[in-house]
């Protein structure tokens, strides 16, 4: 297909699906049980990166509103979310994820317009999120206290009790999974929730509340849409925020954690990464060419464990480049709504601009482009559409080794020995996973010791789900994600001493 007619018929696809998914529905704030219009009054568009052109007008959200949530989010707390049982609470968000699961089609398809995820993977991802939050309430059902022996004149034991509101803020990567991740935990742990969507894709996330109408009580969820400055500084600023749990940047992360300590509020931190994929002389080379051609061009490497530095033993350096180019071959970018499309565009213009840099800046720093034809220039109307590129010869302390592009720009880095390779793993200020290909089983779970990251996966890459922890080491965050501990992350700690009295008769 030409580039001409490539661009008309993504348009008049994405046109028609505008209208289709976005037209009737009202993308205010969701607070108190109901879409509220922005207090100021003003909107924000938000883009459909396919075609460039404006999907939906979107509440932009300020201080005013914010507080109007975490009003709403503190008396529902308080009047009936902290009283239920986990069982009542499990009752109520399964109901909810029984609506969401027949609207799935609907959720995924405005996930797919806003972020440029092909619409199959959107559907997998909205089906992810209801696991998740499935996931949550059942573990909180589970839940059980403990009692500390004390000695016969002692009864101690502990409480786990929600903190409270609960300020989440969300990038626009995988925005409706994400959202599972965190207010999954924070509601099912008796925690009430005002969520900040990321302004690039905040249209599933603010659908997915509204379906919540007449199932979950009014304020227990809410969700302000806006600019980061204008609607998530004042979230990670409210005093009466309790927790609060970030995923996004890493300069962004450590603002919200300035922010947070003023008042002294709990944070958790989901930031990005530099993920390392170390092939081992021994490895099944096809297979972990395949594995880590997923692992950064799923998502257009829009992902933050990306695996986006490929460490190669010098030995199997010239079979991987081979491998590795021919596997890239099946990422070429397509149109997200059409079936078999592995790679949709970049989410927004400014990842487009970002993308466009590095791959200028891997060139100047005399890394060897080996696949890929660039950045192509756009005319205005067409998507911010960008193919694979995969540089060789690339030294671990170049910029595009060390710094997140967040775009589907591959780095092969050749090692010697086993020493090197990890070094060379934990070389950078990030530790949010990594991959190991190798038969060697040894040498595998050596390798998963030393390398200083919080999921490492062994010939496989992205691998995760309900019940296993996801976070990382070094400036990639701090806490944990989709596991039993993530409950802990909600819920205070509270031992109580008894003393018992002597029997008086
Ligand atoms: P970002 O930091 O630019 O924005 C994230 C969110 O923070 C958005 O909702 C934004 O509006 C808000 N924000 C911006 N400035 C703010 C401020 N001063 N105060 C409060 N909120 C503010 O990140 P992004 O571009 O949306 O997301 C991409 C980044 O997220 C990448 O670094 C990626 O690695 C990371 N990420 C991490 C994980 C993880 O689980 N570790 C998952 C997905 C994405």
């Amino acid at each position: 297909m030409s580039s001409q007619t490539f661009t008309e018929s993504v348009e008049e696809n994405h046109t028609k699906a505008i209208e289709r998914a976005a037209a009737d529905t009202t993308f205010g704030h969701w607070i108190d049980g109901r879409t509220v219009a922005p207090s100021s009054g003003r909107q924000f568009e938000t883009i459909d990166p396919a075609v460039a052109q404006p999907i939906s007008d979107v509440a932009r959200g300020d201080a005013e509103d914010v507080d109007r949530a975490v009003s709403a989010a503190r008396s529902a707390f308080r009047e009936h979310w902290r009283q239920m049982t986990p069982a009542d609470r499990a009752g109520i968000i399964r109901e909810w994820m029984d609506r969401i699961r027949e609207y799935a089609d609907e959720l995924a398809l405005l996930e797919s317009l806003d972020t440029g995820k092909p619409l199959a993977y959107a559907r997998d991802e909205v089906l992810d999120a209801i696991e998740y939050f499935e996931y949550y309430v059942s573990v909180a059902r589970a839940h059980e206290g403990s009692h500390l022996p004390q000695g016969e004149d002692n009864h101690v034991y502990i409480r786990n009790e929600p903190y409270g509101v609960a300020g989440q803020i969300l990038p626009w990567n995988y925005p409706i999974d994400l959202f599972a991740w965190k207010a999954g935990a924070a509601l099912a742990a008796g925690n009430t929730v005002v969520c900040k969507p990321s302004e690039e894709a905040p249209l599933s996330i603010t659908r997915a509340a509204q379906l919540s109408e007449d199932i979950l009580p009014d304020g227990v969820l809410n969700v302000v849409n806006g600019y980061g400055t204008e609607a998530g500084t004042p979230l990670t600023d409210h005093e009466d925020v309790d927790k609060l749990s970030f995923t996004g940047s890493v300069p962004v992360g450590k603002q919200v954690m300035e922010t947070a300590a003023d008042h002294v509020t709990p944070v958790t931190l989901e930031l990005g990464g530099k993920s390392p994929f170390v092939v081992f002389p021994d490895a099944d080379i096809e297979q972990a060419a395949e594995t880590s051609a997923a692992g950064i061009f799923y998502n257009t490497g829009q992902s933050c464990d990306a695996c986006s530095r490929i460490l190669v033993h010098e030995d199997v350096h010239e079979e991987f480049v081979d491998a590795f180019t021919e596997a890239a071959a099946d990422w070429e970018p397509g149109d997200p709504l059409v079936d078999g499309t592995t790679m949709g565009p970049l989410t927004f213009r400014n990842q487009y601009d970002k993308v466009s840099k590095y791959v200028g800046v891997g060139r100047d720093e005399g890394a060897e482009q080996v696949y890929g034809e660039g950045v192509p220039d756009r005319e205005d109307g067409e998507g911010f559409f960008v193919g694979p590129i995969v540089f060789d010869q690339v030294d671990n302390q170049m910029r595009i080794a060390q710094e997140e592009i967040f775009g589907p720009v591959q780095c092969l880095i050749t090692f010697e020995n086993y020493d090197e390779a990890i070094e060379l793993a934990n070389d950078v200020e990030y530790g949010l996973a990594a991959g190991v290909a190798t038969r060697d089983a040894s040498l595998a779970h050596r390798a998963a010791a030393d390398i200083q990251a919080g999921s490492v996966w062994i010939n496989e890459y992205h691998g995760g789900g309900p019940g296993i922890p996801f976070g990382g080491y070094k400036a990639s965050g701090i806490g944990r994600e989709c596991a039993k501990e993530t409950l802990a992350e909600y819920t205070h700690t509270k031992a109580v001493n008894l003393s018992l009295d002597e029997p008086s008769f």
